[in-house]
């Protein structure tokens, strides 16, 4: 059964309870713009059923996410005339997540069009690099 949260705003849109401006939708998946976009044609993906972050998404669903995902965006950087487009995430409130139910950000991006991406830092060795690249490859044995 799909899960749904009976508080949750994506899952009013899934059922229809909120109105939203549909572009897409599978099996699994909804895609529709966001109320608030970054630019206009920003669009939101996301799995039908109530999952509160990536990490919860079943992975059966992978397929007909991604394919959406690839979909969605060629569609959208042909309507928008777009030269580029991100795709964003964002997990927990400390990644920025304020609704929590995992969705998917495709923004069409424009040359010179001024936004920037996050900036970049590094390490202090390659010790500290390749030891955190063991500690995380040894929590997926
Ligand atoms: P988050 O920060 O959780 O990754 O992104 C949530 C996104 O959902 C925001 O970009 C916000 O503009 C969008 N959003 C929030 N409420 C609604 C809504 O009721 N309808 C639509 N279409 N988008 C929404
Ligand atoms: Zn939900």
């Amino acid at each position: 059964m799909t899960p749904r949260d009976k508080d949750c705003i994506f899952c009013k849109i899934v059922a229809g309870a909120i109105p939203c401006a549909k572009v897409f939708e599978t099996e699994h998946c909804l895609a529709f713009l966001d109320i608030a976009p970054v630019h206009p044609g920003h669009v939101l993906v996301m799995p039908k059923g109530h999952y509160a972050t990536l990490m919860d998404i079943p992975a059966e669903l992978g397929a007909d996410l991604t394919a959406t995902l690839s979909r969605v965006g060629k569609a959208v950087m042909e309507a928008t005339a777009a030269d580029g487009l991100n795709l964003m995430q964002n997990n927990f409130e400390a990644a920025g997540q304020v609704v929590h139910h995992a969705h998917f950000h495709l923004i069409p991006r424009h040359a010179g069009d001024g936004l920037t991406l996050w900036p970049q830092s590094g390490y202090e060795s390659s010790d500290e690099m390749s030891g955190l690249a063991k500690i995380i490859a040894g929590l997926l044995k």
